[in-house]
């Protein structure tokens, strides 16, 4: 596949050459003074994206599920109940994660394209009157199916029953792209990576706790040993690591953060709402439908876009690699074959996501998909030519 061209997977995303650069460091010695230096301010500043006061930023060397293992063993203990919704792919390995950890999982059952069902939650809660439950598990962005769910409903549904329950939002693909408020959300901790919304290299989970999260670790006894939220706050207290830091990443995530507050957040998430906005026009013009049900429901990270009866989204995206050199996102688990994705999220401007929907466009023609060749890119220019690229835009 060609180097030049993006890909259009929601994750890993395309790495903009100043982060690769940013990378690009020579061994450092991570108990020498200047490591504090460098990584104390990272996870400072990373509490801007999250958006907390009052949280605390905690990374491990590890992918987004290392991320959602570490959020499980520190606050819980075997044979506590969680309750979870499952309407994705990741929503679905989330519960498996936990069922593996021996936790009683609790599910409630989604149609997939639905998003957390916030009044299910609230009567769930209502009905548990010993407090047996100890977590609510939410996907904020469902992957699979291009869902984005109310995670302050959520919490809005778990106030309202008055119940103690720990929030845990899985923010893997729209930390950074879309608007997180962990403080305002009462969420107890949030679950991230370095390979989505940050534009790096994948490598870096990224924990927001909050207070009532870290209380619950005295009691939890969930074995853990790697991933301990104890061992990582006592070593980040004084600048340091309790085993080898990820410091390309470290680095990379300092230079990520300063290209974020540059374009400033609200422009991040006004550029994913457009990029996806311009996406969505594509998809209508060529008469085809998103996974995700409703409006209130679309992600502005990744669209989730159905075949035509009688097509196989496997086929397509295959094709589409194969004879223009371009990913895009297959179907993943109840959506295999019926449904392909398309990521817009991290390094993209007006212009590249113009590219990727031509592309796709020609490898539905290629396959007679019954729609016009040039539609969907002749719909998303009207969309994007309203406004102007944003300086950033440009600029990325
Ligand atoms: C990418 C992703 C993950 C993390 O997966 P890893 O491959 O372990 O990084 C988790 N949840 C969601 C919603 C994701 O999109």
């Amino acid at each position: 596949m060609s180097q030049q061209n993006p890909v259009f997977i929601p994750g890993p995303t395309n790495i903009p050459d100043r982060l690769r650069l940013a990378m690009q460091v020579q061994t450092q010695d991570h108990r020498a003074p200047d490591f504090v230096e460098t990584f104390a301010p990272v996870l400072e500043d990373t509490k801007k994206v999250f958006g907390t006061d009052q949280g605390q930023v905690i990374t491990f060397p590890a992918s987004g599920t290392g991320g959602w293992e570490a959020a499980v063993t520190n606050t819980l203990s075997p044979g506590d109940a969680v309750l979870v919704a499952r309407y994705g792919m990741f929503s679905h390995r989330w519960i498996d994660l936990c069922q593996r950890h021996g936790l009683d999982v609790r599910i409630i059952e989604c149609p997939w394209g639905s998003g957390a069902p916030a009044q299910k939650f609230a009567e769930a809660l209502a009905a548990d009157n010993s407090h047996e439950i100890k977590a609510v598990l939410v996907t904020h962005n469902e992957t699979a199916t291009g869902v984005r769910s109310d995670i302050a409903a959520v919490r809005k549904a778990m106030d309202a029953s008055t119940h103690p329950a720990l929030l845990f939002v899985d923010c893997v693909s729209s930390l950074a792209s879309m608007p997180f408020e962990f403080d305002d959300w009462g969420v107890d901790i949030a679950v991230s990576g370095s390979q989505k919304g940050f534009m790096l290299a994948t490598g870096m989970a990224i924990l927001c706790v909050s207070p009532k999260a870290l209380a619950a670790m005295e009691t939890a006894n969930l074995p853990r040993t790697f991933f301990d939220f104890r061992d990582m706050m006592n070593a980040n207290a004084s600048g340091g690591f309790p085993y080898t830091p990820p410091l390309q990443l470290i680095y990379g995530m300092r230079e990520s953060l300063k290209m974020l507050f540059e374009e400033g957040l609200d422009n991040v998430y006004a550029r994913h709402f457009r990029l996806a906005e311009g996406v969505r026009k594509a998809t209508s013009a060529w008469g085809l439908e998103l996974v995700a049900q409703s409006p209130d429901l679309y992600s502005d990270t990744v669209s989730a876009i159905f075949v035509p009866d009688g097509f196989d989204s496997n086929a397509l995206t295959d094709h589409a690699f194969n004879a223009y050199g371009v990913s895009f996102g297959i179907g993943l688990g109840e959506m295999n074959g019926k449904a392909f994705r398309i990521g817009h999220l991290g390094s993209l401007t007006d212009v590249m996501v113009l590219s990727g929907l031509a592309t796709i466009e020609m490898a539905m023609a290629d396959l007679d998909y019954p729609i016009e060749l040039g539609s969907g890119v002749a719909a998303a220019q009207a969309y994007f030519r309203v406004g102007h690229a944003t300086p950033m835009q440009s600029a990325a």
